[in-house]
């Protein structure tokens, strides 16, 4: 999902709710875009350059889609724990609201683009390609086993 839609349609919902909720709102957004520092964060952790652009360029032409990608805030485990966090806190509550309209966005897109094929192959290809690890548990079990992800799909 292009940084954009996240950036507009988080901005789009903080404004909905800044009659409600007045500055409060400008939560929304750090839940709804700022989420996405993760993939810069690993970006500069897994191929060490610190250029914030070079990383926004890699992730627009180099859909390196593996589960060994990590992108920390997009893990069951992470989001649980904030999820968890958000019940005892209106902060974390509202920063939620961004996070789910975040998540709902990717997964509309993988959806989208998925159903856009009647090739089967070719689904399990794109289904492949867009994964990353959901999992920070399987992520980090495979990262110790050095385990490669199984390469059938030509990918
Ligand atoms: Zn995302």
């Amino acid at each position: 999902m292009h940084l954009s839609r996240h950036f507009i349609m988080s901005l789009l919902l903080a404004l909905i709710l800044f009659p409600f909720i007045g500055f409060a709102s400008l939560l929304v957004f750090v839940g709804g875009f700022l989420i996405d520092v993760d993939h810069y964060v690993y970006y500069l952790l897994r191929y060490k350059k610190v250029n914030p652009l070079d990383a926004y360029r890699f992730y627009l032409s180099n859909r390196e889609g593996f589960p060994q990608v990590l992108h920390i805030f997009h893990t069951y485990e992470i989001l649980l724990v904030i999820f968890i966090l958000a019940l005892f806190s209106e902060v974390v509550a509202i920063i939620v609201l961004g996070i789910l309209l975040h998540i709902g966005m990717d997964l509309l897109d993988l959806l989208n683009t998925f159903t856009q094929r009647r090739d089967t192959s070719i689904r399990l290809k794109i289904f492949y390609q867009y994964q990353r690890a959901y999992s920070l548990l399987g992520w980090t079990l495979r990262e110790l086993e050095g385990r490669q992800y199984p390469t059938k799909y030509g990918l």
